[in-house]
């Protein structure tokens, strides 16, 4: 066996490899139709890079039509895949004509006897397109989602489209290298092969992170967030505090804190139904971001309850804020469930400015503060004073 024979075999059994991961990867549901396009492409490489190995067991139109068009089909899977992973135009016409263009060729090529100068300039110059178009695809949309990291897909991308164009271009001149298999011995053959296995390694395992990547991000953005208002949940909002706390201890900065609780949401839910209590939760929790200032936060706290986060607001500002709120969601409407729907909230208001005192036993303040709204009538706002004066 030759060095590029070797070689060609570890491709085979590197792209039958990542070829099962991306099928076990599919199986995670994250990015599922890019894994099996990705999983298919590796797998149409190994049996072209099989079909390249045995050609001189197998009939040279077989081997050069099958290993050449096997090849093409690969990258228009992996580009295809691509532009699925980051949700732009899989431009499946143009990726037919070439596909089409191409085989056309390389059929045209091995009529007969082989034409090697048709056959590689056809495959080369097509797959060069497709590369270069995936390159261009990923510097852009990759880029966006995952910054400097996405160079590692456009890297390998842009230098496969060097590659492919270069052979392309350099076919018609050099007509009997181009002729032999790379399987015979030469070193120029040993590095082309050593080459495409390290390609196919880092894009394979780029993809492999990116996906990952995005899987981690996703995990984190949901065990932060919650999934019916897309406001923060309880746990985003606890690492909220938390980071407010060390900015109070280190700068000396307060806060302030609203609790507020949407007054007789059980008569909603009891009256139109859960789905339409779900609703009115959305309405109310889109009308009250609508009101912040983009440093504030807002979570659901759970059921129909939820806390707001004003950094470097004193006891003025926080009151304004709560009547700000209050008011947005008395007029929000709801036309779907009933036009004569009037939903109010009851709110407790406290700031934080005792360095001394804890966040819970802030929170503790503002249950009281606010059990005191329900008590009194709801559809109000009531001050949680400082546990000094409460003392009193
Ligand atoms: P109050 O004015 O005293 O706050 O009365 P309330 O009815 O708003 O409060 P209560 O705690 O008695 O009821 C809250 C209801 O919120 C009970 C629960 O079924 C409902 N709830 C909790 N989570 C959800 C949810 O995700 N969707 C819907 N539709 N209802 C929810
Ligand atoms: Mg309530
Ligand atoms: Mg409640």
């Amino acid at each position: 066996m030759t060095n590029s024979q070797t070689l060609l075999a570890v491709i085979v059994l590197q792209q039958a490899f990542f070829g099962l991961l991306w099928f076990g990867m599919a199986g995670l549901k994250m990015a599922r139709l890019p894994a099996l396009h990705w999983g298919a492409a590796a797998l149409v490489f190994a049996l072209s890079m099989g079909l390249v190995l045995m050609r001189d067991q197998l009939t040279l139109w077989i081997s050069v039509f099958g290993g050449n068009l096997g090849m093409l089909v690969g990258f228009v899977l992996v580009r295809r895949g691509i532009s699925l992973f980051i949700a732009s135009p899989v431009h499946d016409p143009e990726q037919v004509v070439v596909l089409l263009l191409a085989a056309g060729a390389i059929a045209y090529g091995v009529r007969g006897g082989v034409d090697f100068v048709i056959v590689v300039m056809a495959v080369s110059l097509s797959i060069a397109w497709s590369m270069g178009r995936a390159t261009a695809q990923t510097a852009t949309g990759l880029r966006r989602e995952f910054g400097h990291a996405a160079w590692g897909c456009a890297v390998p991308l842009a230098a496969l489209t060097v590659a492919w164009a270069a052979r392309g271009a350099f076919a018609p001149f050099l007509p009997h290298q181009i002729a032999q298999s790379v399987t015979t011995a030469q070193a120029a053959n040993t590095a082309i092969v050593m080459v495409s296995l390290l390609i196919g390694l880092v894009l394979n395992a780029t993809l492999v992170a990116l996906v990952l990547v995005r899987l981690v991000r996703r995990l984190q953005h949901a065990s932060h967030h919650d999934m019916l208002t897309g406001l923060l949940n309880r746990r985003g909002m606890s690492a909220r505090l938390a980071t407010e706390e060390g900015r109070r201890a280190r700068f000396g900065t307060g806060f302030a804190l609203l609790s507020v609780d949407i007054d007789h949401f059980k008569r909603i839910n009891d009256c139109y139904g859960h789905t339409a209590g779900d609703e009115v939760l959305v309405g109310v929790a889109t009308a009250m971001a609508a009101e912040l200032r983009g440093v504030d936060t807002i979570a659901r706290m759970g059921g129909e309850e939820f806390c707001v986060l004003l950094p470097g607001a004193d006891a003025a500002g926080a009151d304004q804020t709560a009547y700000r709120l209050m008011q947005a969601v008395a007029l929000k409407v709801y036309p779907d469930i009933d036009p004569g729907l009037q939903v109010t909230v009851s709110v407790g208001v406290a700031t934080a400015d005792d360095l001394q005192e804890s966040v819970s036993a802030l929170q503790r303040r503002l249950d009281t503060a606010l059990y005191e709204a329900k008590a009194s009538g709801r559809n109000r706002a009531v001050w949680a004073p400082p546990t000094q004066t409460a003392d009193l």
